[in-house]
């Protein structure tokens, strides 16, 4: 006959059970930390650009605003203005479609921006890499 187990516990469980709970109470409290700084950094790059088809806003030739410049969305290809024109519908491209990434279409810009993650896009590069605004 073997003898069963003894249930009475080691002694300095306790203490040992209270080290691991704050460690990994710390430990998830980094990683969540750590968790919400990636959901603002971009994983998107805009080093496939397809060609805008037109050259104008869609959104302006509707409403009959004009635009200052314009911005092309990087998922469909829409093309809409920029937040200092009137109708900013590059913007509301994003909120109502949820497409996040948008280049200019500028003639020599080379940057996007991405509106999930709030970062600017430079081309073959990596995010935020001081772009001209
Ligand atoms: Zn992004
Ligand atoms: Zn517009
Ligand atoms: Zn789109």
């Amino acid at each position: 006959m073997t003898s069963p187990t003894p249930s009475r516990r080691p002694e300095g469980r306790r203490d040992y059970v209270k080290t691991i709970t704050s460690y990994l109470g710390n430990e998830m409290r980094r990683i969540s930390f750590e968790r919400s700084l990636r959901s603002r950094s971009c994983v998107h790059s805009i080093d496939e650009r397809p060609e805008p088809s037109v050259l104008s806003c869609s959104g302006c030739d509707r409403e009959g605003t004009t635009w200052v410049k314009l911005r092309m969305c990087l998922t469909c290809g829409a093309v809409g203005c920029c937040d200092t024109s009137v109708g900013r519908h590059a913007v509301g491209h994003f909120e109502s479609t949820g497409h996040p990434v948008m280049r200019s279409i500028e003639p020599n810009d080379t940057w996007g921006w991405c509106y999930v993650g709030e970062a600017y896009l430079v081309l073959g590069g990596a995010a935020g890499a001081g772009a001209d605004r």
